[in-house]
Parts: C-alpha cells; structure tokens; sequence
C-alpha cells in the first residue's frame, strides 16, 4: 500500500456520496480508505440510516419510537414542510435534536 503524497490529497475535498465540494474541515473520512471523504451532512445521513438497518435487525421499543420518528420526518420532507419559512427552521431544528 502506498500513500499518497499530501499535496495530491489536498485536492480531494469532494464528497464521495453527494459529490459537493467542501473544506477538508468538513469532510469524514474512512479509516481504511482515506480517499474517501464524506461531508457532514450525508455522514449524518448515513448515520441514521446504519441505525435505521440496526433497528429492523434488532427490534425494541427504542427501534420502534425511531421509526416512528422516521415515518414522520419522511412526510415532513415529501411534503416540503421543511423548507416553508419559520416552520421549516423551526422543524429543522427539531430534526437537528432527534435520533
Ligand atoms: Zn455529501
């Protein structure tokens, strides 16, 4: 295995999941593949949807008030309540403290 020079790595400040540019500050990256770099919001993404593949794996009450809130917050979107001025900040930043 080979490591990349620095200056070569700086230039990948992409995201690999929805392809924006970012900051390095910005962005994860993998452990084994360091070239790969994901940015803040889709880590998040990929975040509840790891936990949301754990829960159909392990059911329990904690997994159900989950998807109850993901059942939700997937109306909420296809509604595009989500981005209609104060309500959406406000449902923005109720999304920011859930699981
Ligand atoms: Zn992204």
């Amino acid at each position: 295995m080979s490591v990349q020079p620095e200056q070569e790595r700086a230039s990948e400040t992409g995201c690999w999941c929805c392809g924006g540019e970012y900051p390095e500050a910005q962005l994860v990256r993998l452990g084994s593949h360091p070239e790969v770099g994901v940015c803040l919001r889709c880590a998040r993404w990929l975040q509840r949807r790891a936990v949301q593949r754990h829960d159909e794996q392990h059911p329990s009450p904690a997994a159900r008030l989950r998807g109850g809130i993901q059942t939700v917050r997937d109306a909420v979107i296809r509604k595009g309540w989500h981005q209609r001025g104060t309500l959406g900040v406000v449902l923005r930043w109720i999304d920011r403290h859930l699981p």
